[in-house]
Parts: C-alpha cells; structure tokens; sequence
C-alpha cells in the first residue's frame, strides 16, 4: 500500500471488524459485518482518552445500565475516522475500576449526546480525519454490547494484536514504495560525472535497506503465521513485529529521503509523505515502548 494512512485507517477498520466477528452475538455480525466489508460502513476504534493512552485500563468513560440501554459519559481521543465513522466501537466503564470493569459497546452516528471534537492537525496521516469523541448522556441500546460486559478489555487487546499487524504492513508497504522511488531516482541523477548509484557507498546503503525489509517481511509473515494459528505467544510475536517493523520502516524511509538530497525534502517526490506518515506506525496501536513492555514481560513469564 504506497499510501500508508489510507491502509492504516482500514486497519482500524478491520480490527474493529474482527472484534464483532470474533466476540458480538449474531444479531451484531449480521448487522454490521457484511458492510464493513465492503467499506458501505465504516468504524472506529475508540479505546484512548485524553488521560489514558498506553495505560489504557485506566480509561473512565462510564456506561450506565439503564431501562432504555447504556448512557454512556466521557471522552475518547485521537480517534481515527471521528467525526466521519458510521459507528464507534467504545471501550467504556460498567464496573470497578479494575479492567474487568471495562465493556465494549456500538455506538451508532447520530446518537444523541454523541459529538465530536475539531478535526487534529497533524504532522501525517493527513487525508484520514482524527478527532475527539465525546458521550454526553449518549444512549445506545444493550444490544449493541459486543459480547459480555466485563470483558471489553480483553476483546480490546485481542483486537490490536491484529491491528499492530496490519499497522506493520502498511509500514511496510510505505517503506517499499520509498525504496522503489529511491532505486530509480539514484540511476538518474548524477554527481561527479556518474550517476549516485555507481558509489559503492551508497550501494552499500541500498543493500542494508533491503536486506532490513526483508527482515521485517519475514519477521512479520511469521508473527501473522502465530496469529492466524493461535499460538500461545501469537501476542508477543505481534508486539515483536510491531517494534521491529515499523521503526524499521520508518528507518529505510528516512534513508530513503537523504538519499534523495534536497530533493527528498520536497513535496513533488513523495518521499517527505512517507516519511511523515510512518513516523505515527511507531506511536499507535501501542507505542514502541508499550511493545518492549508486552516483550519483556512475557519473557519473564515464560522463565517462570
Ligand atoms: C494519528 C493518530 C491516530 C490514532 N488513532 C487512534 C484510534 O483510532 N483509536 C484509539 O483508541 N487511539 C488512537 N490513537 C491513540 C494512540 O493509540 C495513543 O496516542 C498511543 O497509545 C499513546 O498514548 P498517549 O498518546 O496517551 O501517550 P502516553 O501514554 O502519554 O505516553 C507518552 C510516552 O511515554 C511512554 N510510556 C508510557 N508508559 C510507559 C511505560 N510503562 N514504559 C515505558 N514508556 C512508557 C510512551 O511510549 C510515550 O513515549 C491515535 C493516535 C494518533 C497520533
């Protein structure tokens, strides 16, 4: 994917997609999967809030259990696709302040109490929108509880494991199209009476990066292999993957500007995007640090 905030919105997308399949009763998946997966519908995955980011469990909006459904009360940020989603998929309180007091439930456009912050000005992913949620008194239907209440931060979780894949794949592919444009940009432009990708050096350059995303292609097929066959540590390949993939990328495509020159850091070349829009891939989904934290301590869980 040579755009990566196009593919990592539908990541978002998608993650919210295997959440309902995966844990919402049959009356949810019926009414929401078939146009999710033809992109009719699109929805958003509000687990951040303005106090709450990589200690996510310590989220506050709360959902009230009444006679007409959840009132939902609080304030989700960053949003991918706020202000422009059919539905949001919200992490929110239904009881103690542990995170087996978190449920997850739908909520649909146009609901009363729902409304939306401006839209961010970032520094990429600048054609997708991210926008504050906020819940006022907003009240959605019991229906709409995606599995059991108590257990929305599980299902929170399990949904990124996916997510960070995809967030990796997008990287991926920015990183690719980098270093396409950058092989047929050093054949032609010249320096020193050559063209740039006659100095071994620079070849050298060329070889690293490609030897690094090849890596990471790999690294990444086989945390997906994990995912896909339920291995007992599928997670802590998936935060593996996250890490060392999307600063990998990140990485290559910043070579990929330098080795650009002056050119690199103008807009007409399209190097300068990628290189905005992937510098997000190591900060959401779990920032890398957050990833290191999941990596370090399953290790000591498996040493016992
Ligand atoms: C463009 C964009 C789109 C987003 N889309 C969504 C979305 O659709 N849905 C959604 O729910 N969220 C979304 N997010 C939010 C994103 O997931 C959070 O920004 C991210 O998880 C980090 O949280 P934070 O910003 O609160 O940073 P903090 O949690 O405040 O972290 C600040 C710094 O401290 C570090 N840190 C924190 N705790 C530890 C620790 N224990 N050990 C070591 N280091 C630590 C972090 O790694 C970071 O470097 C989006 C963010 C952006 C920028």
């Amino acid at each position: 994917m040579a755009c990566p905030s196009v593919g990592s919105f539908l990541s978002i997308h998608n993650m919210c997609g295997g959440m309902i399949d995966k844990f919402g009763s049959d009356d949810l998946r019926a009414k929401w999967l078939p146009k999710m997966c033809s992109m009719e519908t699109v929805v958003s995955y509000c687990l951040t809030e303005p106090g709450s980011g990589s200690d996510a469990a310590a989220l506050r909006t709360r959902a009230q259990r009444t006679n007409e459904g959840y009132s939902l009360t609080g304030n989700k940020a960053f949003i991918s696709g706020g202000g422009y989603s059919d539905a949001y998929i919200v992490m929110c309180r239904t009881g103690d302040d542990s995170p087996k007091g978190i449920s997850t439930v739908i909520v649909e456009d146009g609901t009363k109490g729902l409304s939306f912050g401006v839209r961010e000005r970032k520094m990429g992913w600048l054609n997708q929108p991210t926008a504050q949620v906020q819940f006022d008194d907003c009240l959605t239907s019991t229906d709409n509880l995606v599995g059991e209440e108590g257990k929305g931060f599980t299902y929170a979780m399990a949904g990124l494991d996916g997510g960070r894949l995809n967030i990796s794949a997008g990287a991926l592919g920015g990183a690719q199209a980098a270093l396409d444009k950058t092989l047929i940009y050093m054949g032609e432009r010249k320096a020193f009476g050559k063209s740039i990708d006659q100095f071994q050096a620079l070849q050298f350059r060329l070889a690293d990066m490609e030897t690094e995303l090849q890596a990471a292609r790999i690294f990444l097929r086989q945390a997906a292999w994990k995912l896909d066959n339920q291995a007992a540590d599928a997670t802590k390949y998936c935060a593996m993957a996250k890490r060392f993939v999307t600063d990998t990328a990140f990485k290559v495509a910043n070579d990929c500007l330098q080795l650009h020159g002056g050119y690199g850091y103008l807009a007409d070349y399209g190097i300068e995007k990628i290189v905005r829009d992937l510098r997000v891939h190591q900060i959401l989904e779990g920032t890398n640090e957050i990833m290191r934290l999941i990596v370090g301590r399953a290790l000591l869980a498996e040493r016992g």
